[in-house]
């Protein structure tokens, strides 16, 4: 916890506390008294809240310069107005030193003022009347309260409340040179003046203040009555507890505010990245599919060409020809696969209990032509079931178990599929006796394309064709599982290709 909060939450806890107390020993006889010392107070601090909140700063403000014309008497009305004549200069150099955000209303005269302008007419005259108000209203409230204390003496203890004022805004003045509050923020988001309490979303600022009014006032005038001087400190400490309140509150809302922010925008980030996606798919879609066209002409072309005049070509030629065929089938072969590993890779699939020796036997059943074609022998051992999406783990096995198949020598090859469980997870093993992989393409065979050059992977004496995006497949597949796929192989002496899986991802 910040130690801003903490300070603020022990002012909180200790003004809530000697409000409890003070309303255990409270004297009923003088309930009329603590009423008309309410009622006198609040209208009297609140019709005079002309700017935004935090109304923490105004009403220590307010209430300092009331007792003190309390105190003073006319005099010092004329002090404050005279002070207010000064404070566009102080308010000017402390903002030039980012010390001070003007509230929206002294925006444009303070603006104006730091950049050597002279405020438009206006502006000033705003100003005037704002300041005129202000010193009106608090001639208004001091002959108010001299008629009446005047008139009813028993009204005295009021000028206890506002003394204990003093003490407590001076307290107050100087925790909060120590104290950040948040004020500059509530300035610069604030769309309009804050008038009087109108409910808006400041509601619950407003509601705090209704709460805490009257235990305030309470507090410092039962402190007094009660206590003498050191009673009056403390209720005058005391009083701290509703600025703190109501930063609190105010920390509160801001940061639920930033929370909702954030939520927004991470929303409408997700709805871009869903529809980038989109628009991705079917732009690969698009030319993959476009693609295969003209390679599929370019293909049918040479081929006729070399059926009609293929003989009248000189050897050179046709070596040409031939290789234009080869090439446009690779590419073809690679734009097919690509299209696989799109398909296989965006189609979405519900996560169940897969039965992996199930989906084994019948991956073994679909590629039995190879299998007897190459006479190999391949054994499923006993296989876990685990929660994935059948269909691509399927793929998986699919081109694993092909790859093996195609890599090991016609006759005698020898292929074996085998798992074990592991803590939490399933180790899948798919091992041959073929040509093996030497150790620099044991990564690079998992990326798209990537292939162990042909020169260096024949069997029984041919090259093997093949497009490099099988295992490719196979490593989004099982990393979308949260798994691992490696390989373990030497040249010549067959490949042992790892898939570890969770056997119940999270
Ligand atoms: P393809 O087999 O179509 O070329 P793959 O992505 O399935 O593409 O495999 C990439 C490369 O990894 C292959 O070209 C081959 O060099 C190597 N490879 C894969 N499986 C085996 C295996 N069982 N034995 C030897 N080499 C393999």
């Amino acid at each position: 916890m910040s130690r801003t909060l903490a300070t603020r939450r022990v002012f909180a806890l200790l003004g809530a506390t000697l409000a409890v107390v003070g309303a255990t020993q409270l004297d009923l006889a003088s309930w009329r008294l603590y009423v008309t010392a309410f009622a006198l107070l609040l209208p009297s601090y609140f019709f005079s809240i002309d700017v935004p909140p935090p109304a923490a700063i105004v009403l220590p403000y307010l209430s300092t310069v009331t007792a003190l014309v309390y105190v003073g008497g006319l005099p010092i009305i004329a002090v404050d107005y005279l002070t207010k004549l000064a404070s566009p200069r102080l308010k000017t150099a402390l903002y030039r030193r980012g010390l001070y955000q003007p509230p929206p209303m002294l925006r444009p005269l303070i603006e104006a003022a730091a950049e050597g302008r002279r405020a438009p007419r206006d502006v000033w005259i705003d100003h005037w009347a704002n300041h005129a108000t202000g010193a009106t209203g608090l001639a208004v409230r001091w002959t108010a309260f001299h008629l009446l204390t005047t008139r009813f003496p028993a009204l005295r203890p009021i000028f206890a409340v506002m003394l204990s004022e003093v003490v407590g805004q001076t307290f107050w003045v100087v925790l909060h040179l120590f104290l950040p509050v948040p004020t500059a923020s509530w300035f610069a988001k604030s769309r309009r003046p804050w008038s009087n309490f109108g409910l808006d979303e400041h509601t619950d600022v407003a509601f705090a203040m209704f709460l805490f009014f009257p235990f305030w006032l309470l507090l410092i005038y039962f402190g007094y009555a009660a206590y003498g001087l050191p009673g009056l400190v403390l209720g005058a400490v005391s009083s701290l507890a509703p600025h703190y309140v109501l930063k609190l509150l105010n920390d509160r809302r801001e940061a639920s505010e930033r929370l909702k922010d954030t939520n927004r925008a991470l929303e409408l980030k997700a709805l871009a990245l869903e529809e980038k996606q989109e628009e991705l798919k079917s732009f690969i879609y698009t030319v993959t599919h476009d693609l295969k066209n003209p390679l599929n002409a370019i293909q049918i072309t040479a081929d006729l060409l070399r059926e009609s005049d293929g003989k009248a070509c000189s050897a050179e030629g046709r070596d040409h020809l031939e290789r234009i065929i080869r090439i446009a089938s690779t590419s073809e072969d690679m734009i097919r696969d690509l299209m696989e590993l799109f398909r296989v890779t965006s189609s979405p699939e519900p996560v169940d209990w897969v039965d992996l020796g199930q989906v084994a036997h019948q991956v073994v059943d679909t590629l039995a032509p190879q299998i007897h074609a190459k006479g190999v022998c391949v054994q499923v051992g006993p296989l876990p079931r685990l929660l994935g999406q059948e269909e691509k783990l399927a793929c998986v096995l699919t081109n694993l178990l092909s790859n093996a198949v195609k890599y090991v020598p016609a006759g005698a090859g020898e292929v074996e599929v085998s798992a074990k469980q592991l803590n939490g997870s399933v180790r899948l093993c798919v091992r041959d006796n073929g040509i093996g992989i030497p150790a620099p393409y044991h990564r690079n065979i998992f990326e798209l394309f990537g292939r162990v050059p042909s020169k260096e992977q024949a069997v029984d004496g041919h090259v093997v064709a093949g497009t490099g995006v099988g295992l490719a497949i196979v490593k989004r597949i099982v990393e979308a599982h949260l798994g691992e796929v490696w390989v373990e192989s030497t040249p010549g002496a067959g490949s042992r290709f790892y898939v570890q899986l969770p056997a119940e991802p999270a």
